[in-house]
C-alpha cells in the first residue's frame, strides 16, 4: 500500500512501479531517495491547498471587520461630534479623516468615560489586523 504515487500533474494515484500517470500520461517523479516508492508518501499534489483557502476565508473575514468596524465607528463618531460640537463638529471630523477615528473614541473615553466606542473602535481595528496577520501566516501572498 505504501508503494502508490501521486501524478504531480493531475494528482492521480498510480502504483508505485508505474513510470506513466494512468490518468494524463504526465512522466511520474519521484523524490530522490524514494526510488522505491518506500517511505513518506511523496507530495506531488499542490501543499496546502486547504491552508490557502482558509487564509482567502480569514482575510476576508478580517475585512467585513474593518468594513463594519470603521462604518460604525465613523457613524458613531460624527454622532459624537454633532453632539459636542454640533455641525462645526462633523464637519470637522469628515475633513481630520482618519484623525477622527484615533482621536474621537480618546476624546470620549477621556471626557465621557465611556469606554464602549474606544473598545469597539480600537478593539475593531486590533481584531482585523490579528485576522489579516493570520490570513497572510496561512496563506502567502504569492
Ligand atoms: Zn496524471
Amino acid at each position: 500500500m505504501s508503494t502508490l504515487i501521486y501524478c504531480w500533474q493531475c494528482g492521480h494515484l498510480n502504483p508505485g512501479n508505474a513510470v506513466h500517470c494512468a490518468s494524463c500520461g504526465a512522466l511520474l517523479v519521484r523524490p530522490p531517495g524514494l526510488a522505491d516508492g518506500a517511505g513518506p508518501r511523496p507530495q506531488a499534489r499542490p501543499v496546502g491547498t486547504t491552508r490557502r483557502t482558509l487564509g482567502k476565508i480569514v482575510k476576508v473575514a478580517s475585512t467585513i471587520v474593518w468594513l463594519v468596524v470603521g462604518l460604525v465607528s465613523m457613524i458613531l463618531d460624527l454622532w459624537m461630534l454633532s453632539y459636542e460640537w454640533g455641525l462645526q463638529g462633523v464637519i470637522g471630523g469628515l475633513i481630520l479623516g482618519p484623525v477622527t477615528f484615533i482621536a474621537v473614541p480618546l476624546y470620549v473615553f477621556f471626557n465621557r468615560g465611556a469606554w464602549v466606542l474606544l473598545a469597539f473602535s480600537y478593539g475593531g481595528a486590533l481584531l482585523g489586523a490579528l485576522l489579516m496577520g493570520l490570513a497572510s501566516a496561512l496563506a502567502p501572498e504569492e
